[in-house]
Formats: C-alpha cells, structure tokens, sequence
C-alpha cells in the first residue's frame, strides 16, 4: 500500500520552510531558540479544494494542531496506518465511517494566514502516528 497524496499535489519547498520529512525547524518561545525537526510532510494545496482520503480507511476523530485557533484536521486510520492530517475541515459526517482511498473527506483550509508575510505555501500537514512495519519492509526475501 503506497499513501495517495490529499491533494493531488506534492511537497512544498518555500521561504517559510521546506516541507519535508525531517526538515530542520526552530521557534522562538520566551527570547530562547528551540529546534527540532519537521515530523510529517507538508503538501501543497489549494484552499477550499476538496481533500482525499490517502488509503481506505476511516478518520477516527476531528484533530486541532493549535489551541484557540480555528485550524483542524483529523486521525484517520487504515488497516496498515493510523495518520494525522492537518490544516482542513473534515466532513464531520464520515466521522468513523469507512471511506475508500481517492474520496472526499474535508475541504483544505488556509495555513498560510497564520503565517501571514513568511512565505509559508498552503499546504496539508500529514504525518504517521504508526505503521505496520511491512509497509517500509523491502520485498523479495524468503
Ligand atoms: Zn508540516
């Protein structure tokens, strides 16, 4: 099983920061630095666009990544992988539906206005909560 993007489109790469797996991050909180590393990918989208389930599977439950905002997004889990996804409305109807993989499960929202003037790309966070090993487990072996 190979995840479907969510939105049809890949990862960013921008002024505001690099999308990737891994990708170097800091933040300032009280005057300090804090780094620490990208953990998901950041796929670019276009708000208001409809977001896709990226297997079959089921969102579990409505996510918020920031308190006393209006961002969302959700758990969603598969047979193989339980994931997070982040900066869209989910339908709160399919809530612990099953949902094939390609369907529509929420509308994208804007990320890029929370970080107003540093070039941040609308995108869709998604991350991997956990993962049956088999899914990065080269094949070909006895
Ligand atoms: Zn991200």
């Amino acid at each position: 099983m190979k995840f479907r993007t969510p939105t049809g489109k890949y990862i960013r790469a921008d002024r505001g920061g690099d999308g990737r797996y891994g990708a170097p991050r800091s933040k300032i909180k009280n005057g300090e630095t804090y780094r620490y590393t990208h953990n998901g990918v950041d796929l670019i989208c276009d708000p208001g666009q409809e977001i896709m389930a990226p297997f079959d599977g089921m969102m579990t439950r409505i996510a918020r990544p920031y308190v006393a905002t209006e961002y969302s997004g959700c758990v969603f889990r598969g047979d193989e992988a339980t994931i997070r996804m982040f900066y869209f409305t989910p339908k709160e109807d399919l809530i612990g539906k099953k949902v094939k993989r390609g369907d529509v499960i929420g509308i994208a929202q804007d990320i890029s206005k929370l970080y107003e003037g540093q070039g941040v790309t609308p995108h869709i966070h998604l991350e991997v909560e956990k993962c049956d090993p088999m899914l990065l487990m080269e094949t070909g072996h006895a």
